[in-house]
């Protein structure tokens, strides 16, 4: 995969309906024969289903199995993170480094964009939680074991793994660029030595929840438009789940910025 217009393409037409997901998840576990593939999400259209992930070059056929190839294993790898426990201090965290950019993908929500996994070592593990407050605009999720770190429009997630995640990226050297100052800005309060001070939740408005937003004003939230969806959704009026067009995997980026922004309400 180098990213090209149309490789970015094909991977995203491929990652953008929930049949193909499903099928993505069924070949994480292990190969599947085609049967037994069908018998899970249905005959319909599944010749035209696995030749699209085929064409994307994440699904290859392999002795009367499927399986998934390299690039697909790497696509896949960061919904696998496992949490690990939580450290008090930063004693015995060393310095990280950016060891490698792994993979440019294409961002689902925006095509122009692009999805980067990155690695820094050695991984953070149980110190992952205490960077937190380093961050003007950073969550701990305990369920995936992951900081998520808000930058404008940039998602980075830090797993205690060591792989990152960073979404809405333009190119190659800015992803660089923003993993540089990631490791910089840790690597101070590592250095230091000091542990940051939990701080106060920043605060978000219903203008930029909105921003995030199908903008479609369908009213299938039952809201006059997506601005008053927003409104009632800061109000807490309303949940996110109402939004169902947030659900589409074009949106699936805009949703993940939502549910950051909601954290801090
Ligand atoms: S369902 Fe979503 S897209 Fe439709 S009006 Fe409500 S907020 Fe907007």
């Amino acid at each position: 995969m180098t990213g090209s217009p149309a490789e970015v393409k094909l991977v995203s037409n491929a990652m953008a309906n929930i049949t193909r997901r499903k099928i993505m998840a069924m070949l994480v576990e292990r190969n599947r024969t085609k049967e037994e593939i069908g018998g899970s999400v249905g005959q319909s259209m599944l010749d035209y289903h696995l030749q699209m992930l085929q064409q994307a070059g994440l699904v290859q056929s392999k002795d009367d199995s499927l399986t998934l190839t390299d690039f697909g294993k790497n696509f896949m790898e960061t919904k696998a993170e496992k949490p690990a426990e939580v450290k008090r201090d930063l004693s015995g965290t060393k310095p990280l480094q950016v060891v490698e950019i792994r993979q440019l993908l294409p961002c689902i929500a925006d095509s122009t964009k692009f999805r980067i996994i990155a690695r820094l070592e050695p991984a953070l593990g149980g110190a992952l939680k205490l960077l937190e407050p380093l961050f003007p605009r950073a969550r701990y999720s305990e369920k995936i074991g992951a900081l998520i770190i808000q930058k404008g429009n940039i998602l980075i997630t830090i797993y205690s793994t060591g792989n990152v995640t960073l979404t809405m990226i333009r190119s190659e050297a800015e992803a660089k660029e923003t993993l540089e100052d990631l490791k910089e800005t840790i690597n101070r309060a590592i250095v230091k030595g000091i542990t940051p001070v939990p701080r106060e939740k920043v605060k978000v408005d219903h203008a930029e929840i909105y921003e995030y937003l199908p903008k479609s004003n369908c009213q299938l939230c039952s809201e006059q438009s997506c601005y008053a969806f927003a409104i009632k959704l800061v109000g807490r009026e309303t949940t996110l789940d109402r939004c169902t067009p947030l659900l589409e995997g074009k949106y699936l980026t805009n949703l993940e910025h939502i549910r950051t922004l909601l954290e801090y309400l």
